[in-house]
């Protein structure tokens, strides 16, 4: 299976989100084979995107969530209040919100808790900066990632988790990382997943690459057993784009049925 999520961050308003959600819908329809898909709009457009794709093949995402289970916590979302709103998954730990709002690992770690403890996916964001990159260090970085994120995990049988491999450095700079590379991070990644959650079986976790995916390169990344799906930014908000994307993971499916 290939999984193709939409994070439409704070690019669209309500009206605007449920524009998009139709078009999704229409880009899926007729089609033999489709992958996994799963919208992320802004909070605000949750209610009326899961009213838009009730029923269909399309999941409800959210872009963030609290560690904290409920309390005095000014502007905070709580799990709860996601998974009232018809939210399945929710990304965690995205690059942004390392960056820009201060989330470390521990951070990380926490949602990743909390999320798993609600019985919501959690769709784990790591990778490395061009720094790191250009020295060589990006594996040991996305272990140390990994390390962290995953540690005391409530996983039993039926949980399940999405490691989306997004280089800092080809997120929304039109640079994607090359194909081959990603499916080399992607084998590491999986690797370390195996082995810090002794147990996992494999279709509880699956790998996604994300970093200036569009619907010129996307078939080149789904086209690789490695790569479980993407994780689209600019490209989901822009439909015609994110319909291409959509069209490659409808014909690498098919081209395996
Ligand atoms: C992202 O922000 O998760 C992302 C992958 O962005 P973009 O596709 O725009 O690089």
């Amino acid at each position: 299976m290939k999984t193709i999520i939409g994070n439409w961050k704070m690019n669209v308003g309500t009206r605007e989100s449920l524009a998009l959600a139709r078009g999704v819908l229409l880009a899926l329809r007729g089609r033999k084979c489709l992958p996994d898909v799963v919208v992320c709009p802004p909070f605000m457009a949750l209610g009326e995107v899961r009213k838009a794709v009730a029923r269909s093949h399309v999941s409800l995402g959210a872009q963030n969530v609290s560690a904290e289970e409920q309390g005095a916590f000014t502007g905070e979302i709580s799990t709860r209040m996601l998974s009232e709103a018809g939210v399945t998954h929710v990304i965690v730990g995205h690059s942004e919100r390392r960056r820009l709002f201060g989330e470390t690992d521990e951070t990380v770690n926490g949602k990743m808790i909390r999320v798993l403890s609600a019985g919501l996916i959690p769709i784990l964001c790591i990778g490395e900066d061009k720094q790191v990159r250009q020295e060589g260090r990006e594996r040991e970085f996305v272990a140390s990632q990994l390390r962290v994120a995953l540690h005391g995990l409530p996983l039993r049988h039926k949980e399940r988790i999405f490691v989306a491999y997004e280089p800092v450095w080809a997120i929304g700079t039109g640079t994607a990382a090359e194909p081959s590379d990603a499916v080399a991070m992607h084998a590491w990644i999986r690797s370390l997943v195996t082995e810090l959650l002794p147990g996992i079986k494999r279709e509880q976790f699956a790998v996604l690459y994300g970093g200036s995916v569009d619907g010129a390169n996307a078939y080149a990344f789904l086209r690789e057993d490695e790569i479980d799906g993407l994780l689209v930014g600019g490209a989901s908000v822009k439909l015609s784009e994110f319909s291409k994307i959509l069209d490659a993971a409808a014909e690498v499916l098919e081209m395996r049925s």
